[in-house]
């Protein structure tokens, strides 16, 4: 019985490997890609710095633009703003209904996607985070019109990773990768706070 059950797991392992092997041999090609990092459970922007921390062990360079977020996400900051191949700016004052100042949170969120449009056009930084991006589209602070043409025209293998709620559809249809993280539970709702190291 049992070396029965074994021989089928053993045909069905075999074939499951033939099928990888051949996805893998057919999937041969370089290039940047343009990744989408969205939905309402926790895990867009810690997925992006993980991208960031991958590229830094190869030796590339990164760069992280922080929209909207003011004093959370201190960790992230800490660790890796002062490596040598990062750039890190933060470009937002904090949340809208925090600052409650539109004016000076599209002041901010503009001259941050200033500096986030010069790294898409140098072909040293292998990765560009756009972090909570999505907000600025959302809040009509910048419009997709102003930023997809600076997403197409970046060097040709730099990667691209743009986080937030409720991704416009256009920037979904033009993403090579994405991610729509479901919000199944959040400890918060439990009445945790925000946790160093888990949640900033
Ligand atoms: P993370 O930075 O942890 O990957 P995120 O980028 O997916 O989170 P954001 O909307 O940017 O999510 O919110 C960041 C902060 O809000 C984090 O402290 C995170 O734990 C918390 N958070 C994210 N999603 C939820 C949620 N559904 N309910 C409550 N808090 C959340
Ligand atoms: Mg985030």
């Amino acid at each position: 019985m049992t070396t029965e059950a074994d021989a089928a797991h053993r045909e069905r392992t075999r074939k499951h490997k033939a099928v990888v092997d051949a996805k893998i041999a057919a999937a041969q090609r370089d290039r940047g890609l343009l990744l989408v990092l969205t939905g309402n459970g926790k895990g867009k922007s810690s997925s992006a710095f993980g991208m960031v921390a991958r590229t830094l062990g190869y030796g590339r360079k990164a760069a992280v633009f922080q929209f909207i977020k003011g004093a959370e996400n201190v960790g992230e900051r800490a660790f890796f703003s002062s490596h040598p191949d990062v750039i890190w700016e933060k470009c937002g004052e904090g949340f809208t209904w925090e600052t409650q100042d539109r004016t000076r949170d599209i002041a901010a969120a503009r001259a941050g996607w200033e500096k986030a449009k010069a790294a898409l056009s140098n072909p040293a930084i292998s990765l560009v985070v756009l972090d909570e991006l999505t907000y600025l589209v959302t809040y009509r602070y910048l419009g997709l019109d102003e930023i997809m043409p600076a997403i197409e025209a970046r060097p040709e293998m730099q990667h691209v990773v743009i986080t937030g709620r409720a991704a416009d559809e256009a920037l979904i249809a033009a993403a090579d990768t994405v991610s729509a993280i479901r919000d199944v539970k959040h400890a918060f709702r439990d009445g945790v706070r925000a946790q160093e190291g888990i949640d900033r």
